[in-house]
C-alpha cells in the first residue's frame, strides 16, 4: 500500500511563493519513478488569509505554481478553525512551509498534537530555528562564534521616544556601522536592512518593527557566505560546503530570487581545514537548537582573518530544484527523490521514538 502524504504548503507568511516553488519540487520528487510506488501526495494549501485548502484547487496550485490572489481566496475570517483537513486521510505530514506559521513550531505543535508523523523539527527545534535571538543564544551557549549582536524589542522603538536616541547611541557605540538590523522571526531577508548611518539607522529599526516585536541588530562583517546542509535526527551528517556569491551589496530578497542575480558554488572552494571546520560547526547547530530532520547552516568566513562564524540555520530551508539544499545534498550523491524520501524515513524514526 502507498503512504499518503500531506503536503502543506502556502502559509501566511512573506515566504509564501517561495513554498509553493518548493512544495512544487517536492511534488514532483515524490512522483518521481523510484518514490511513485511508495508515496501518494495530498497537498493542503493555507491561503494567504491562513485557511486551509484540500482537494482539486491546492493540485492546481501546486501544477501552476502561481499563489490564490487575495481576491480569490475562499472564507471571510482568518482562522484556520473548522478548515482543518481530516487529518486520518494522512499517514505523515510535509510542511512545506517557510517563515512565521509554518518554519516556527506552530504548525508543528499542531501536527504533534494530532499524534501524526511529520517531516523536519518539532516544535522546540523549530521556534528555536526560527527566532535569531534564541537561536543566538542557543549558539552562543554551544560555543559556536558569532557576529557581536543586540536584542532589541519593538517597544524600545515605538512606545517611548526617550527610550529610542538611548538604544540608537548603544548600537553605534557596541556594533558601529555597517550593522545589520533583520526581524527575529523571519527569512528570505525580509524586512532586514544595512545601516551606514545614524538616519538609516533608525528608518531600518522601524522597519524591522513593522515585521516582528522581536529585533536583532548585528554587526556587519565582510565575509564570503558558505552553506551546509545536514540531514538526520540524534546523529546528523553534514554535506559538501557551498558558496553563495552576489553582485548586490548583500544577499536580500531580490538577489535571492531574481534569476541570475546569484550564483552558488558546490563545493565551495575553500581548504579542507574550512570545509571540516564548517561541517562539525553546522551539526553542533542542529543539535544546539534541537533540530531534526534537515537543516541548512549558513556562515560567514572572513577570509583575511581565517575566522568562521555561524549566521544561522534555517530549519525548513529553501527546498526548490534549484535551491542550495537539495543541490549540496546532490553534489554528495543524493538525488532530489532520494533526499525527500530519506526526510520521511527520518520523520517516521521520530516520531517512533515518542517524545
Ligand atoms: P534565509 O533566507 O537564509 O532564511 P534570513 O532572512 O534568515 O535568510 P540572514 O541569513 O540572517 O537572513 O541574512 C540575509 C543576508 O544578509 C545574509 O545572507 C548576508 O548577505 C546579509 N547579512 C546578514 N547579517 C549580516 C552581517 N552581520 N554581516 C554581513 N552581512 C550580513
Ligand atoms: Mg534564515
Ligand atoms: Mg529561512
Ligand atoms: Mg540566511
Amino acid at each position: 500500500t502507498t503512504m499518503r502524504i500531506g503536503l502543506l504548503f502556502g502559509g501566511r507568511s512573506g515566504e509564501h511563493e517561495v513554498s509553493i516553488s518548493s512544495a512544487r519540487a517536492i511534488a514532483r520528487a515524490l512522483a518521481a519513478e523510484e518514490n511513485a510506488s511508495k508515496y501518494e501526495v495530498l497537498p493542503f494549501y493555507i491561503q494567504k488569509n491562513g485557511r486551509w485548502l484540500s482537494g482539486t484547487l491546492p493540485q492546481q496550485i501546486l501544477a501552476s505554481g502561481k499563489p490564490l490572489e487575495i481576491e480569490e481566496q475562499t472564507g471571510q475570517d482568518d482562522s484556520p478553525a473548522g478548515q482543518f483537513p481530516n487529518f486520518n486521510a494522512v499517514d505523515v505530514w510535509f510542511p512545506v512551509l517557510h517563515g512565521p506559521n509554518g518554519e516556527d513550531g506552530t504548525v508543528q505543535g499542531l501536527l504533534k498534537l494530532m499524534q501524526v508523523p511529520f517531516v523536519g523539527s518539532g516544535v522546540l527545534g523549530s521556534a528555536i530555528g526560527m527566532d535569531k535571538i534564541a537561536m543566538k543564544m542557543a549558539f552562543a551557549q554551544a560555543g559556536l562564534p558569532q557576529v557581536k549582536y543586540i536584542a532589541v524589542n519593538r517597544s524600545e522603538i515605538w512606545s517611548n521616544p526617550c527610550v529610542f536616541p538611548k538604544l540608537c547611541d548603544k548600537i553605534e557605540a557596541d556594533l558601529g556601522y555597517p550593522c545589520f538590523v533583520k526581524p527575529a522571526n523571519l527569512g528570505s531577508s525580509v524586512g532586514i536592512s544595512k545601516a551606514r548611518s545614524r538616519a538609516e539607522l533608525e528608518a531600518a529599526l522601524d522597519s524591522a518593527a513593522s515585521y516582528d516585536r522581536r529585533i536583532i541588530v548585528e554587526a556587519g562583517v565582510v565575509a564570503r557566505e558558505l552553506e551546509c546542509a545536514v540531514l538526520g535526527n540524534d546523529n546528523p551528517k553534514a554535506s559538501t560546503v557551498g558558496e553563495i556569491t552576489f553582485q548586490s551589496d548583500f544577499y536580500d530578497y531580490e538577489t535571492k530570487y531574481t534569476l541570475g542575480q546569484a550564483d552558488c558554488s558546490i563545493p565551495a572552494k575553500v581548504s579542507s581545514a574550512i570545509v571540516s571546520q564548517i561541517q562539525e560547526m553546522a551539526v553542533q547547530a542542529f543539535l544546539a537548537v534541537d533540530a531534526a530532520g534537515l537543516a541548512r547552516v549558513d556562515f560567514f568566513y572572513i577570509e583575511s582573518t581565517g575566522e568562521v562564524l555561524i549566521n544561522e540555520i534555517n530549519t525548513f530551508p529553501g527546498f526548490t530544484a534549484t535551491s542550495m539544499y537539495p543541490q549540496m545534498w546532490a553534489a554528495d550523491g543524493i538525488s532530489f527523490p532520494e533526499l525527500v524520501d530519506r526526510l520521511i524515513q527520518l520523520a517516521l524514526e521520530r516520531h517512533g521514538e515518542k517524545g
